[in-house]
This record gives C-alpha cells, sequence and structure tokens, in this order.
C-alpha cells in the first residue's frame, strides 16, 4: 500500500516537472487509544502513528518559484518564495503556508517543487491535517537543512492550524504523527510534551476503525462550550479544595462532595475528566501486562463517559459502538477524536474483522442508509525519509 503510493506520486511528480522527484516523505495518521477531552484537561493521552499516509514527492530548485499539486484534489498552487504570506481562499493551501511563514524566518530556503497524495481520509478524525502540515515541515527541514528538532517540527504544525487554518487543535495529532514508533503508543503529558513509549503488541488482536461518515456542525461549538464548563468546574473545585492545582489531582471523591455547588451538567463534566485521566493510567498498565480484556472494557467506559456525561458523541457513533458491544469478538470500542461524528475505534480478534466490518456495515445501512468506511490499522513509524 505505502509502495503502491509513492509510485504513484512519484509518477505524477515525474508528469508535473519532467523530472524524478529528489526525495519522498511520508507522513502518517494517527489514531488515539484512549484519553479523549484530556488533553486541555491536564490529562494523558495515548496516540500512535498509523500505516495511513500522506506521501510528498519534494524537489528544491536554484530560483525562489515554489509549486504544491495536490493531486487528490486535481489542484495546484503557485508562488513566490518572497511573496508575503497570508492565509488563502483554498484552504489545504494553507496548512502549507502557516508552515512557511514560521520556516521562513528559521533558515535560508530555495524555491520547491512538491506533489502529495494521501491515503488518510480527509476529515474522519485521523488527522490528515497534522499529516500534511508536520510532512512539509519534516521536508523542508530535511532538504535546507533547518536543523529543527521533531519537537519543533510538531509545534509549528500546531501553529500553523492555529493562526493559517483558523483550528484551535491541542498537540497531540502533531506528535503522534511525528514521533510515532512502529507497534508503539505515546502516553504523552500534553501539558509539558513528556512522553514514553509503550509497547502495543495487541498479540490476537488488532484495531479497526469504522468511520461513521457524519461529521455535524456542533463539533466547534460543542468543544468550546466543553471547555468554559470544565474551567468552571475546575474553579469551584479548587475553591473548596485548595490543594488541587489541575485535575491531574483532584479525585472522584472531591468531584462528589462539591455535587451540588457543580450542579448536575457541570458535574457530570468534570466527573468523566476526572476519571478519564485515571483511565489513561490504566489502559497503560493493562497493555504493559498483555490484559486486553481490562483495555477493551477501559474503551467502553470511555465512551459511555463521552456519551452519557461529557456529551460529545452522536447516535451514528453511539450505533457504532452498541453494535460490538456483546459481539464476543470485539473486546473494546468507543467513539475516537473530539466527537459528534468521525470514526469509532474497536479492538477486534484477528481473524474476525471482515466478518465484522460486513454484520455492522448492513446493519449501519439498515439504520441510516449511509455506507460504513473501515480500515484495518497497524501502529506504523512516524514522518520520515522514505528510502528508495
Ligand atoms: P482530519 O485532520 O481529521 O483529517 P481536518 O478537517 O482537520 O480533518 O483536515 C482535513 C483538511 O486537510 C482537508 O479539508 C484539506 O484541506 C486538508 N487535506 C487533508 N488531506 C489532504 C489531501 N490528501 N489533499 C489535499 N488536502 C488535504
Ligand atoms: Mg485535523
Amino acid at each position: 500500500m505505502k509502495k503502491k503510493l509513492v509510485k504513484q506520486v512519484s509518477t505524477f511528480f515525474e508528469g508535473c516537472f519532467n523530472a524524478e522527484p529528489q526525495h519522498i516523505f511520508l507522513s502518517p495518521g494517527r489514531i488515539n487509544i484512549i484519553g479523549e477531552h484530556v488533553d486541555y484537561n491536564d490529562g494523558f493521552v495515548l496516540p500512535a502513528a498509523i500505516n495511513k499516509y500522506v506521501c510528498f514527492a519534494v524537489s528544491q530548485n536554484e530560483g525562489t518559484q515554489c509549486s504544491l499539486v495536490a493531486k487528490d484534489l486535481n489542484d495546484n498552487y503557485s508562488f513566490d518564495l518572497n511573496d508575503e504570506l497570508k492565509p488563502v481562499d483554498k484552504m489545504w493551501v494553507n496548512y502549507f503556508l502557516g508552515v512557511l511563514h514560521q520556516l521562513k524566518q528559521r533558515g535560508n530556503l530555495k524555491g520547491f517543487n512538491i506533489v502529495f497524495s494521501s491515503t488518510i481520509p480527509m476529515g474522519s478524525g485521523l488527522s490528515s491535517s497534522a499529516a500534511l502540515e508536520c510532512g512539509f515541515a519534516y521536508a523542508l527541514n530535511e532538504i535546507f537543512e533547518l536543523g529543527l528538532t521533531k519537537e519543533e517540527i510538531a509545534l509549528i504544525g500546531q501553529k500553523s492550524e492555529h493562526t493559517f487554518v483558523g483550528v484551535n487543535c491541542g498537540i497531540m495529532d502533531q506528535f503522534a504523527s511525528v514521533f510515532g514508533k512502529k507497534n508503539c503508543v505515546i502516553k504523552l503529558d500534553c501539558n509539558t510534551l513528556d512522553y514514553e513509549y509503550h509497547k502495543a503488541d495487541f498479540k490476537d488482536y488488532t484495531l479497526v476503525l469504522l468511520d461513521s461518515k457524519v461529521k455535524h456542525t456542533h463539533l466547534t461549538s460543542g468543544y468550546n462550550v466543553r471547555r468554559q464548563e470544565v474551567e468552571k468546574g475546575l474553579a469551584v473545585i479548587k475553591e473548596n479544595f485548595p490543594e488541587v492545582k489541575t485535575f491531574r489531582d483532584c479525585t472522584e471523591a472531591q468531584v462528589e462532595q462539591v455535587k451540588q455547588k457543580l450542579g448536575d451538567t457541570i458535574y457530570r463534566r468534570c466527573l468523566f475528566v476526572v476519571r478519564e485521566i485515571q483511565r489513561v493510567l490504566d489502559a497503560v498498565d493493562a497493555l504493559e501486562k498483555s490484559d486486553f480484556v481490562k483495555l477493551g472494557s477501559l474503551m467502553l467506559e470511555t465512551h459511555d463517559g463521552l456519551s452519557q456525561n461529557y456529551e460529545v458523541s452522536c447516535e451514528e457513533l453511539d450505533f457504532l459502538v452498541d453494535a460490538v458491544r456483546n459481539d464476543k469478538n470485539v473486546l473494546g470500542a468507543r467513539m475516537m477524536g473530539g466527537g459528534f461524528g468521525g470514526c469509532s475505534i474497536n479492538l477486534v480478534k484477528k481473524g474476525t474483522e471482515d466478518e465484522l466490518i460486513e454484520r455492522v456495515s448492513r446493519e449501519y445501512k439498515a439504520k441510516y442508509h449511509i455506507a460504513l468506511e473501515a480500515y484495518k490499522v497497524k501502529i506504523a513509524k512516524g514522518t520520515s525519509l522514505y528510502k528508495k
């Protein structure tokens, strides 16, 4: 799959620029095993890069002309390196310009030609956007020897999304795309960027993503409202327990004790956060012990918390999780990402994936008249130069 993508992109590059590309880079999408909506709540997350990639064919030139060709969109964009960079109407271009804007301040650049194409579905919550930003930053860092660290590349990707795209995302997506390691998950502290790799050998089990193909519009408003709710909640908790500085050092018992003061909604939001932070730690422990039954049940608990207490799921995602809840071949499932659409992530017995996908697709189609898409994913290494 990777080879085929590389071949297609290289061939396309030759067609566009009448020469072979000098370099090929691959930048992966990502999953998150557990730890949802805690990146901005002082928790840990447990993401991993996957074997779906944006592939970049890149050559530098001696001038200052830059060309970007988006093969999948059959679109392109050219500009001069000395142009003042501002967000443009073509949204995909902004991921690049936002990165370039920062890189121009970091070193001497020259013109370049790029063709890119991807196997990461766009807008399904697998972070095609982070793969794009970070892959581009990584490529320019290599060819122009800018000396950026991986952490800087991830931060540049995030900032590009904040400033040129207008999405106020956390750092998890970019970090996972750049720091991904084969068969390892990353336990990441989103506050400090401290991280640890943990082996993720699921033995007889494997990961399957079921893409609901829906994206409800209240994603952004829902996200902003949740952020305000937990901020208010934490303020009340801190007032009553001065020893608590962040959600990380708050216990479930403390949340219970101020239940009345929080009011029902904020109480449930805080309860979810405190429990989710603990679940990530328990999940790492379960992984270390190869206790996949435990890991699966934690994933289901996360889903139920996101659905009932944090209220960021939707009918379709609940349906996908309920459809596998009692399947003996599925140890766990949950909605993944910000919510209100996107994919569910499932821990499935190897060899039973197709049967599962076929059944759930049929049931989902009957109920919602939507063709489900399923992705069997493997945990792969982060953004890198592809050795030809
Ligand atoms: P996600 O990151 O979950 O896939 P986003 O909405 O954050 O979803 O990012 C998707 C956007 O990234 C697309 O709308 C497009 O602008 C850009 N993008 C992603 N993949 C590609 C691609 N293969 N070609 C062109 N643009 C892409
Ligand atoms: Mg994105």
